[in-house]
Order: structure tokens, then C-alpha cells, then sequence
């Protein structure tokens, strides 16, 4: 399953994308982070260290559909992480969401999403979004950007990108990247755990590099 090749642009080798809506892939062969559709990378490398027991080629079931793990994008921020895999299904794409083996699986992207909403919150706080009751429970600044395989970008997140993280009593998340006065990156899924996601093909714990 190939739907698009393309050259690296440093080391010229061919890299092929499984998703037609892919537009980063990260070059195995040297690192560079190839983008396509969207004039900012902001890919600073390969991910410096494994941080999970997922990797490319693990799959995960989601809504009785099991899908394949082929890319992600790793955020470090001042006080923690947040790791993205974007992964592949015959019935769609989603991310999903990783983090100190907390999960959740990312089913909409809005990269043109209002960042007014999240203005001046702080952890603790209460806020409405989608006429839903969300609780603020991580505040952060991304301060460097990684990224691996193939992945769809998440709009121009740079170093110093406030992110928030929301969520409802009934496991519902929300991620808000504020990009700009203007435009915040928002990210809407569900919490879920390595149980009910019944992880396959996950990488041996003795590789872990942590
Ligand atoms: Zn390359």
C-alpha cells in the first residue's frame, strides 16, 4: 500500500507515504523532515530517544477497527511531553495521543481553529467548547519539535507554542496549540489506555533507550 513517493531533499533516497493526506515524513536514511503541502517544517530531527513502546508498524483498535501506526510527531515542552502517532486505517486516519502511558486517540484536527477560547487560562480552570464543560488540566510551552516517519502536520507549531490540554468528565480531550493571536490548532479526541486499545507489534521494553 504506496500512494505517493517523493525525494528527500538532503540525501535524494526515494521515501514513499502510505496516506495521500500525509504532508511531512521525516527521511529514515538522514533525518531531514520533508513537507509537503505547507511552507513551515518546524521538525527540528528524529526523535532523540524512544519514549514508548509504540513504533511504526504497532497497531492499536479503535472503534472495532484496527489501525497501523506510521509516523508521529513528538512535542517537548518546559514540564513535560506530548507525543502524537498518526496512524492508519482502511476506515480513516487519527493521531494518537501518548504520554507518560497516558493515551487518547485524536479523531479531529482543526489547524485553523480560534485561540480566543483559551486565553489567559491557567490549570484548574473551567471552560465551555462545544457546548460541552471542559476542565483545564495541563498548560505548557512547546520548546522543540521531533518527528518520525510519516505524518500529517499540525499546523505551524514552533518553539514557545502554548498548548493546553482540556477535558470533559466523560473522557473527552481537547488539545489547543495557540499558534498566533488568530489561529490555534485544536485537537479533539477521547482518553483511552493501552488495554482497551489493544496495542500489537510494540517494541521489545529491553530497546528502550529511555
Ligand atoms: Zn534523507
Amino acid at each position: 500500500m504506496r500512494s505517493k513517493a517523493l525525494t528527500c531533499s538532503q540525501c535524494q533516497k526515494t521515501l514513499y507515504l502510505l496516506s495521500e493526506d500525509s504532508d511531512l515524513c521525516v527521511c529514515p536514511y538522514c533525518g531531514k523532515s520533508n513537507v509537503l503541502n505547507t511552507s513551515s517544517p518546524l521538525i527540528e530531527g528524529l526523535i532523540p530517544e524512544m519514549m514508548s513502546i509504540i513504533m511504526i508498524g504497532s497497531k492499536f483498535q479503535w472503534n472495532d477497527k484496527e489501525y497501523t501506526v506510521n509516523g508521529r510527531i513528538l512535542f517537548l515542552c518546559e514540564n513535560g511531553y506530548l507525543m502524537f502517532w498518526y496512524a492508519i486505517a482502511a476506515a480513516g486516519k487519527v493521531w494518537l495521543y501518548e504520554s507518560n502511558q497516558d493515551y487518547a486517540v485524536i479523531e479531529k484536527m482543526d489547524d485553523n481553529g480560534l485561540p480566543n477560547l483559551f486565553k489567559g487560562k491557567e490549570i484548574g480552570n473551567k471552560m465551555m467548547y462545544n457546548k460541552e464543560k471542559y476542565l483545564v488540566e495541563f498548560y505548557d510551552q512547546v520548546t522543540e519539535t521531533y518527528g518520525e516517519g510519516e505524518a500529517k502536520s499540525l499546523g505551524e507549531i514552533k518553539s514557545k507554542t502554548i498548548v493546553i490540554r482540556c477535558t470533559t468528565l466523560e473522557s473527552k480531550v481537547i488539545f489547543a496549540f495557540v499558534i498566533d493571536k488568530l489561529k490555534a490548532t485544536i485537537l479533539s479526541g477521547t482518553y483511552t489506555s493501552a488495554i482497551d486499545l489493544k496495542l500489537k507489534n510494540t517494541r521489545n521494553v529491553d530497546a528502550w533507550n529511555f
